[in-house]
Parts: C-alpha cells; sequence; structure tokens
C-alpha cells in the first residue's frame, strides 16, 4: 500500500482496514447519533488483539510496535473516530501509563485484563482548573498508614463512564511544584470514587467522557505507580508517546473524508457534468492528498523515533500538530465538495467534521504543541 510500510504492516492495515467497514463503519453513525459506547467494536478489536498492542506477551499483550498501532489506529479513525479515540485511550494512555510506570506486580494485576479487553482503561489528568497547565494540579493525594486518601477532581476522562481502571494524576505537596506530581491507580467501584458522565460534547461522541470526583477516596499505598512526585516526568513520557497515535487518528479521519470527497465528486452531476470532471474540484483533492500524505510521513517518523528508543518529543508535537491541522482542513474541502448535503446527518463527512475538530485540543492544544516545539528549537533539541 505505502511505499514506507513493510509487508508486515500492510496486511495488518488490510485486516484492520476489513474488519473496519464490516464492523465499525456501518454502526458509526448510531455510535455518533445515540452517543453510544461502541462495546460492540470495543469486543471485535479485542479479538483481533488490537486493545493488547504495544504491550508484551509477558502480560497478555500482542506486541507491535508504535509503527504498526499507527498503522491499526490510521484505518480504524477513517471508519470511526469515536472508536479510535476509545482505543487510543485505552493502550497508548491508560494501559501504557501502567507499563511505563507500574512495576512488575503492578503489570502483572492490571494489564492482562486490560490487554484482552476485558477491562478498560481510562487516563485522568485534566481538572477544572488545569487543561493545558497539566501539571498544576489540585487533586491531593494524602498518605495515611499503608492506605492513600484522593481528595479532588477529574474532567474530560475519556472511557470513564465505562472504564474499570483509572490512571490518575495526584498532587501529594503543592508546594513542591511538579515534584509534587504522583501517579496512582484506582479501580472503579472503591469507595469514595465517583463516576458522572458528562454529556453535550460536539463530536467523539461515542467516547463515555466523564468527570471523576475523589471524595476522601483511600487506596492502598501499592497502586502508586513509582516513587512520589515521579508522575510528572510519567505524564510527559505518556503524552510525548500517545500524540503520535492522535495523528494516526487524524489520517484516518482525513483519509475517510478525502475518500468521501472522491466518490461522492464522482457521482453528482452539475450543468451536465460530475463535479470530479472540474478542475477546481481536482485541485482540491490533490492538495487533500498531499496534506495527507505529508501528514503519514511527519506520523511515521514521530513512531519510529519512538520505536528504536530515541529522542521523539519535538518530532512527535510536530507530527500531531500538523496531522490534526491538516485534517481540519481536509475534511473542510471534503464538506465543500459535498455541498449542502455535506452539511446535513447522515452524510459521513458531517460526522468527521464534528469528530475532527478535537483533535487540535486534547492531548495537549495546537498551541501547546507549538510550545513544546519552540522549546525544543530554542534548546538546541
Ligand atoms: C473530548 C475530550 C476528551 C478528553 N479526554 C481527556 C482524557 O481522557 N484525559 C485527560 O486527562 N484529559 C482529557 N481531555 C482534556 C484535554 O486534554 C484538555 O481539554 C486540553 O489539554 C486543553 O486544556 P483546557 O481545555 O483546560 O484548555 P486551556 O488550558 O484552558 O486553554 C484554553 C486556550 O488557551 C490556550 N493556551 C493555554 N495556555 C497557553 C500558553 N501557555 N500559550 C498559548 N496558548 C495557551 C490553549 O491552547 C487554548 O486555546 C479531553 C478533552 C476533550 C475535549
Amino acid at each position: 500500500m505505502k511505499p514506507f510500510y513493510n509487508e508486515q504492516q500492510n496486511m495488518l492495515a488490510a485486516t484492520v482496514r476489513e474488519f473496519a467497514s464490516e464492523k465499525l463503519a456501518p454502526f458509526a453513525d448510531q455510535v455518533d447519533e445515540k452517543e453510544e459506547f461502541p462495546f460492540d467494536q470495543f469486543k471485535g478489536l479485542a479479538e483481533l488483539g488490537l486493545t493488547g498492542m504495544t504491550l508484551p506477551e509477558k502480560y497478555g499483550g500482542s506486541g507491535g510496535e508504535y509503527r504498526d498501532f499507527m498503522v491499526a489506529i490510521e484505518e480504524i479513525g477513517a471508519a470511526c473516530g469515536s472508536t479510535s479515540t476509545v482505543l487510543i485511550t485505552h493502550v497508548s494512555l491508560g494501559s501504557q501509563t501502567i507499563y511505563q510506570g507500574g512495576n512488575e506486580e503492578q503489570r502483572e494485576r492490571w494489564l492482562p485484563s486490560l490487554s484482552s479487553g476485558d477491562k478498560i482503561a481510562a487516563f485522568a489528568l485534566t481538572e477544572p482548573g488545569t487543561g493545558s497547565d497539566a501539571l498544576a494540579l489540585e487533586t491531593s493525594l494524602t498518605r495515611d498508614g499503608d492506605e492513600y486518601v484522593i481528595n479532588g477532581s477529574k474532567l474530560f476522562c475519556t472511557n470513564g463512564a465505562v472504564g474499570d481502571v483509572f490512571s490518575v494524576f495526584t498532587n501529594h505537596n503543592k508546594d513542591a511544584g511538579h515534584k509534587g506530581v504522583t501517579a496512582v491507580v484506582v479501580e472503579k467501584g472503591t469507595p469514595g470514587f465517583t463516576i458522572n458522565p458528562q454529556h453535550g460534547k460536539m463530536g467523539m461522541k461515542g467516547c463515555a467522557t466523564a468527570e471523576l470526583v475523589f471524595d476522601n477516596c483511600r487506596i492502598p499505598t501499592k497502586n502508586r505507580l513509582g516513587d512520589e512526585g515521579s508522575g510528572y516526568k510519567l505524564a510527559l513520557k505518556i503524552l510525548d508517546s500517545s500524540r503520535i497515535m492522535i495523528a494516526a487518528q487524524c489520517l484516518g479521519l482525513a483519509k475517510g473524508a478525502l475518500d468521501a470527497a472522491i466518490s461522492y465528486s464522482k457521482e453528482r452531476k452539475t450543468f451536465g457534468k460530475v463535479i470530479s470532471a472540474r478542475q477546481a474540484l481536482q485541485f482540491a483533492m490533490a492538495d487533500m492528498a498531499v496534506e495527507l500524505d505529508a501528514a503519514r510521513l511527519l506520523t511515521y517518523r514521530a513512531a519510529a523515533l519512538y520505536d528504536e528508543g530515541l529522542a521523539h518529543g519535538k518530532e512527535s508535537a510536530m507530527a500531531k500538530l500538523y496531522a490534526s491541522e491538516a485534517s481540519g482542513k481536509i475534511v473542510n474541502k471534503s464538506l465543500q465538495i459535498h455541498g449542502g448535503v455535506g452539511y446535513f446527518k447522515p452524510s459521513t463527512v458531517e460526522r468527521i467534521y464534528r469528530d475532527q475538530r478535537v483533535t487540535e485540543i486534547y492531548e495537549g492544544t495546537s498551541e501547546i504543541q507549538r510550545l513544546v516545539i519552540s522549546r525544543a528549537l530554542l534548546n538546541n533539541k
């Protein structure tokens, strides 16, 4: 398919594409319309081994590198934006936080049931008062013998309303700045932990977003990931890598929009000709394809750097920034090519248009990506 993908990645893309066209695309409008968490779709992803991707077999995972996961996420994103967000959050945010921040006992305790898809992971960093300034956290963590007591709340937690295992970033010492940030795991059903579903999103409506409230919530100290104060580095590390998957999701959304534009332009006639015969639209589609491939190359580079264990923070921010903004332009052009039909439900491009918008906001806004990139430039990285 793509010259820079190897044979195994092309095979993976073909398998996921077939699954996505049979099991995701036909239900994408329903997921959106009813704000329905895609449980059956998630089960299907689990059967394909995708819920355990990038995690070692030792913990029930199906292995694979970020380049492989990128390939899968693009195909899923092209069929159903919500399902791609659910999977990214489950794997590259929730499960990876436990894998990268946890010790052996914690990995064995939580990862097998997440890899198999029996349980769903979520990642809780954002709070009512902190989004971009993600580490000025107010949620407190106080030690009491062998337990910690958590107080505070988290917002916009993807998978939150259906999640089982939550990686939660707290502050055990507000005077210590980022050195006070500590990551812990909180399981659904823990006394003092309440999940309030959040409704009213513009797009990505199947992602079961929730507010999490901790009211004297007690967890054992053995649920702490790493040392007290190590949560800052862990959060940045996870976001640096997971952003690559948001870029991959943008490739999928853009591909879905471009494919829809191509097929619609070949059917719709005006002034006695199909609109695909008009050079203005041909050139628009050419630009869309170029933007998409440029985004794909940046995403692939970031994933390759990550897989090779090389510095990738600036490159993942570049990929996320470019792919999200390029997908915005591509989806917008696709809607234009659809004319009035594109503005109405249930056109695919109307849904993608709404789903795409958040890619410029979550896992760091475009402004924050520019901040990461410019800091790296000025620090010669
Ligand atoms: C659908 C959805 C799902 C999400 N899922 C999760 C999740 O699973 N887990 C989680 O923890 N969070 C999640 N988030 C939160 C998301 O990561 C934050 O919304 C995002 O980081 C932006 O934070 P904010 O909304 O507080 O915006 P703010 O930080 O208040 O920013 C407001 C505006 O100011 C700009 N800005 C802020 N600081 C600067 C600066 N220094 N320089 C220039 N411009 C600046 C921003 O770019 C933005 O345009 C989700 C959000 C959404 C919408």
